[in-house]
């Protein structure tokens, strides 16, 4: 249990950031004690933190390190790695009070933001010039920029516009030491350094604390088209999605759904996908190059799903419509949520190797005795197994356990790498450490202990010290 925080601490945290953003009310903060991911460890919190301004995550960091007390950053706490997770007696510094979009630059398409701007708020404030911000993980209505930052958060755009790191020019950190460090530009190009701003985005709070971001902003895209395929075999829509990659197509969406989510989808919203008994797999497509070339562009994706043995397919420029079918696509979560707990798992293999990485998902589940559902970003690879199971059971909790660990050494065997965007946390460390080899890691330990030689910021997530 977490250690009531010393007085001193507390003292110098409420002179920083004001009395009311100090909180020690052990019912206030145990809710701050971890994000969505259920089986990663969590300690507890000494005080939850909520700075309002740069210089006040300085003072607080300042009066950490003073203290020898680590600092735990977080945005809100969606994230499905366990990397916000408190660990005893810490500080949790949440940036949510740090929610201003400073600026929106329409003319050299940038936007400056402070951490805790929720991301739909930032798409929605630059639409509004025209513009677009393509990051957007499902959970874009309340996870945060500051977030999607240090996870170097995904979403359904990848395909097309990449990861958040693609997006971002430069970035205001606050150090271990309480100095604050500017990286980056706010120029389209720039090489001047070492890329230190791509050092920080997905390295999980455990480097620094992100008080501003510099991010490029792209033209608002046309209104979608979609389209939608329903395959007898996840083999023949594996085949689809190698054929649309091969033939040099890149849609602005390409996601696909195993039976088990379309099966739970269609019973959750009580619709028929048009899938049919017999379908194995839902690839969905979409295009937003707008008027006839989004329409050519669904109707060549449809015809390679054809040739590549669909069963079903269907398009449509009816934006409803299509905002339907996207729709059925965001509800697996919580469809699979109405049999049990879900438990969602995060792998990026080659595209090539997806519809392999479905039939083994299956047979782990069998093995198991635990319904794996599959759901993920076909356009990239980006697959998230996820496995339903009864919370209340500890031996069900401790077969999703291995069920989670045994799809990530799929992944790893199938050419993939462990975590495609929720990030390595408190739950995949050994796996990172598998992945990435012991020079890897050493290297990653020599960069830790250059910018925190105190281990202040995130001890014991991402690896061990
Ligand atoms: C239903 C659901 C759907 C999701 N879909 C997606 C998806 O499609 N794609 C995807 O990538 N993720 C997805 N996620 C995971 C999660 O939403 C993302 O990882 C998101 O980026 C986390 O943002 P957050 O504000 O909640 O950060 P938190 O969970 O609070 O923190 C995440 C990490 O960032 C660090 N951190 C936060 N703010 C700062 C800061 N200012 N400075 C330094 N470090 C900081 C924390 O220490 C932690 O390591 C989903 C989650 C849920 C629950």
């Amino acid at each position: 249990m977490g250690s009531p925080v010393d007085v001193d601490l507390l003292t110098a945290l409420r002179a920083a950031v004001g009395p009311d953003h100090v909180l020690v009310d052990r019912d206030v903060t145990e809710s701050y004690r971890r994000d969505m991911m259920p089986l990663a460890p969590a300690g507890s919190p000494a005080a939850v933190v909520l700075p309002g301004t740069t210089e006040e995550v300085q003072d607080v960091v300042r009066a950490c390190g003073a203290a020898g007390v680590p600092i735990v950053p977080r945005g809100a706490g969606s994230g499905l790695s366990g990397a916000a997770n408190a660990v005893d007696g810490c500080v949790v510094l949440v940036l949510t009070r740090m929610d201003r979009i400073v600026e929106i630059d329409p003319d050299n398409r940038v936007a400056v933001v402070e951490p805790g701007v929720v991301n739909l708020d930032l798409r929605s404030a630059v639409e509004k010039h025209g513009l677009f911000y393509p990051p957007d993980p499902s959970s874009y209505d309340w996870c945060t920029i500051g977030g999607n930052l240090s996870t170097n958060a995904g979403g359904l755009c990848c395909v097309k516009y990449g990861v958040t790191t693609d997006s971002v020019l430069g970035l205001e950190v606050v150090l271990a030491d309480g100095e604050v460090l500017r990286t980056g530009r706010r120029t389209v190009k720039g090489v001047a350094g070492y890329d230190l701003t791509r050092l920080f985005v997905g390295s999980e709070g455990t480097l620094g604390v992100i008080t501003r971001a510099t991010l490029a902003l792209r033209p608002l895209p046309q209104a979608p088209a979609t389209v939608v395929a329903s395959f007898g075999s996840t083999g023949a829509a594996g085949a689809a999605v190698s054929r649309i990659v091969r033939e040099g197509m890149v849609p602005s969406l390409l996601e696909i759904m195993d039976s088990v989510c379309v099966r739970a989808v269609e019973r959750h919203l009580s619709t028929e996908l048009g899938a049919g008994a017999g379908s194995a797999a839902l690839v969905i497509g979409q295009s937003d190059l707008g008027g006839a070339a989004g329409l050519a562009e669904v109707e060549r994706l449809e015809q390679v799903c054809l040739d590549a043995g669909a069963e079903f397919t269907h398009h449509t420029d009816d934006l409803a419509e299509g905002r339907l079918l996207l729709a059925a696509r965001r509800a697996v979560l919580p469809a699979l949520e109405t049999l049990g707990s879900w438990l969602t798992d995060d792998v990026c293999v080659p595209r090539t190797r997806i519809a392999e990485l479905i039939a083994g998902c299956a047979e782990i589940g069998e093995e198991v005795g635990l319904t794996v559902a599959v759901t993920g970003h076909a356009g990239d690879g980006n697959m998230h197994p996820t496995i339903v199971y009864d919370a209340s059971r500890e031996d069900e909790a401790e077969a999703a356990r291995g069920a989670f660990d045994r799809i990530l050494a799929l992944g790893l065997r199938l050419g993939g790498t462990v975590t495609g965007e929720h990030g390595v946390g408190r739950i995949k460390q050994d796996w990172l450490a598998t992945e990435i080899g012991p020079v890897g890691l050493r290297t990653h330990r020599v960069i830790k202990n250059a910018l925190d030689p105190q281990g202040l910021f995130n001890p014991g997530s991402m690896f061990r010290g």
